[in-house]
């Protein structure tokens, strides 16, 4: 890839807020392609819709599966135990993971099958995995120079093998034993180090056993008719790779919060935890799903706090080999000396990442000494005003402008297109988190809480009460953007085409009689947010990750105008995490739905029963949501109203503001 285009990254002095990373690539690719030879519908969730999976999609709708997608949730219907041969050779892009992968299953397929990719990819290693796929009796023959793609694999029949991986290399075990699938008997990968299980994991979940006896991985093969598996519904977690860069950024800058919702924490990927804990790193991770129910996930905050340098080698180097340059960030913002050994894997990742990290490192004026096998980072202070080039290496780029984070003056990073191959929002994510230092230009009293619980009348009668304060009904905004979809005929379910229509809209905030009020495309919508098709309209459009992301953007940047009094969802969790002021108004769904159906807009009126039913619909997309969900944030003082009169509620928020600094 050829770009010259770059991005300026300034110093923040407190990194804060709550985001959901996108999801796991490692579990995208191989979910896309198990789905893919299922027998029936998958519907997989939380998709990364990255540049590398969407080639894997591509590549498994080349093989005969058929794929919907919209936005990350994506229905694939499986071919059913064998692919069908595609018509032209499948450009895998950047992605060694879908590469090697794919070469797995196809090394299994009665047909040859062409596979190419950029040339990052095509000067990647790939004997690797032609060696034990020959020692099964496949054919794969390399045409790059060195043992590299391109590659022609296929049309022989495979025989089980048992064989000691010579490098601990998740993506190796996973070709052999996905080659498995096709070949008579058990097929043994005995790994030198654990590493990734997240084809073993999603293997089980499709239902064929593989057992696991210490580090000896087996399942028993299907012969060429291919394995059965069943299709269902994949969870994607979030990426913890991804959520790495905002842990370790927050992990080194006192002062700093933030909390990654919903990611994965499968214990072979979230090593780096255990290494920042030993740095000194303020870590509190809980896990939201039952650990028997596949792939872990939960909530990880992390607090900042002064680190210490540490030593990772051995066991713990496959579990966050995708982490060692962000280890060494922190290292080089840690006291003390760092030392990573045993990863000599990273000299054939996207980059040679011992040698580009190190070189990143020194350009930002920190001591570091390359190993053959690692490098030895001495803290101290990481200066800037430098350019960095990512080398066309995603995690090289987003490491640099995490430098800039964290560092004591401004980083460029040159060459960012790489950085969509795994974390397409990774810009707006930093501006999230970077931008809580705005938080306290001005007060900001945040009111959640689920519809019709009496945040509005409260927010506008406290900000009546405070002087000079702007009400802002968050909520609003939202309901604005559903009833210019409606208008235009935009499909509120289709993320893509909402996302779309949201970037050509003309959106203009003003202030007017103690409250902010907007416009779109020069219209001031009214009450014509407040009808029952934008009821309806309102909750799936505010689940859009594109819609999220720009009101948030909105809303932070009306601090600027002065104290607020901002009611909606997540104003206290997501848009002013670090305000002081947060209150949670809840009352019960009887007395919200009585509030609701009394200030409806009469030609809409409905009887009580159907506003309550369409109350508690909405309560139920606002609270599952993956992006922000509705719920009480941390150091929220929650009052429920069902028994208060208004007054009473908005006395005891004005006096709790009035009584705080
Ligand atoms: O507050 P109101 O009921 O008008 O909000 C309408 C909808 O907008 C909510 O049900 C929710 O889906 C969305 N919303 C949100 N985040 C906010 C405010 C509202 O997702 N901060």
């Amino acid at each position: 890839m050829v770009t010259t285009n770059s991005r300026t990254v300034a110093p923040c002095s407190r990194i804060v807020g709550e985001l959901t990373v996108p999801g796991d690539k490692s579990v995208s690719h191989r979910a896309a392609m198990l789905a893919a030879l299922a027998t029936g519908e998958s519907t997989l969730t939380g998709f990364l819709a990255s540049e590398d999976c969407l080639n894997t999609l591509s590549a498994v709708e080349a093989l005969g599966a058929t794929v919907k997608r919209k936005g990350t949730d994506v229905t694939i219907s499986g071919t059913g135990g064998v692919f069908s041969r595609p018509n032209a050779a499948l450009d895998l892009g950047n992605s060694g993971t879908g590469m090697r992968l794919l070469v797995g299953l196809l090394a299994g397929q009665p047909f040859e099958t062409e596979l190419t990719g950029d040339a990052s990819l095509c000067s990647r290693p790939m004997r690797r995995i032609q060696e034990p796929l020959e020692a099964m009796g496949a054919c794969v023959e390399l045409s790059g120079e060195t043992g590299t793609a391109p590659m022609r694999v296929g049309s022989a029949p495979l025989h089980a093998i048992s064989y000691p991986l010579p490098v601990a290399s998740a993506q190796v075990k996973s070709c052999v034993l996905l080659a498995g699938l096709y070949a008579e008997g058990t097929t043994t990968v005995i790994e030198p180090r654990p590493t990734r299980d997240h084809t073993e994991q999603l293997l089980r979940a499709m239902g064929v056993p593989v057992t696991v006896d210490g580090l000896s991985v087996s399942l028993d093969g299907f012969g060429a008719a291919g394995p059965r598996l069943t299709a269902g519904s994949i969870d994607v977690p979030g990426d913890f790779s991804s959520a790495a860069f905002w842990i370790v950024a927050a992990a080194c800058r006192p002062g700093s919060r933030v909390t990654i919702r919903n990611v994965g924490l499968n214990p072979r990927r979230t090593a780096l935890l255990d290494v920042l804990k030993r740095m000194g790193a303020g870590l509190s991770i809980t896990q939201t799903t039952d650990a028997a129910a596949g792939e872990p996930m939960g909530d990880v905050t992390v607090d900042g706090s002064p680190l210490h340098g540490t030593t990772v080698e051995g066991n713990e180097i496959p579990n966050l080999i995708d982490e060692l340059p962000l280890v060494a960030v922190a290292g080089a913002m840690a006291d003390g000396v760092t030392i990573i050994r045993g990863a000599e894997e990273l000299r054939v990742k996207e980059s040679d990442r011992i040698a580009t990290t190190v070189a990143m490192l020194q350009a930002v004026g920190v001591q570091v000494e390359e190993a053959p096998d690692g490098m030895t980072v001495t803290g101290g202070p990481v200066t800037g005003n430098v350019a960095i080039d990512s080398h066309g290496d995603h995690r090289i780029a987003m490491c640099a402008a995490i430098l800039g984070l964290v560092g004591e003056a401004p980083v460029e990073v040159v060459n960012t297109d790489c950085i969509a191959t795994s974390y397409p929002s990774f810009w707006d994510d930093l501006e999230r988190v970077s931008s809580g230092e705005e938080d306290n230009v001005n007060v900001v009293i945040a009111i959640d809480g689920p519809a019709a619980s009496g945040k509005s009348t409260v927010a506008r009668k406290v900000a009546a009460a405070l002087d000079d304060a702007l009400y802002v009904d968050s909520g609003a905004i939202y309901r604005g953007i559903a009833w210019a979809a409606l208008e235009r005929g935009v499909d509120v379910h289709d993320a893509d085409a909402v996302a779309r229509m949201l970037a050509d809209l003309d959106v203009g905030f003003f202030s007017r009689d103690g409250a902010v009020g907007f416009g779109i495309d020069g219209v001031e919508p009214g009450m014509a947010i407040r009808t029952r098709a934008v009821n309806d309209s309102v909750s799936p459009v505010a689940v859009i990750p594109a819609v999220r992301v720009q009101v948030v953007k909105w809303l932070k940047g009306m601090a600027a105008l002065g104290t607020l009094v901002m009611e909606g969802r997540d104003i206290g969790t997501a848009v002013f995490p670090g305000t002081p002021h947060k209150f949670y108004l809840d009352a019960s769904a009887e007395e919200r739905t009585r509030r609701r159906h009394r200030e409806m807009a009469t030609e809409d009126a409905v009887d009580e029963d159907e506003v309550g039913k369409s109350l508690r619909r909405r309560d139920k997309i606002d609270s599952s949501r993956k992006m922000d969900p509705l719920q009480v944030a941390p150091g929220a003082t929650r009052i429920d109203s069902t028994a208060m009169a208004i007054d009473e509620v908005v006395e005891s928020i004005v006096a709790a503001v009035k009584g705080m600094p």
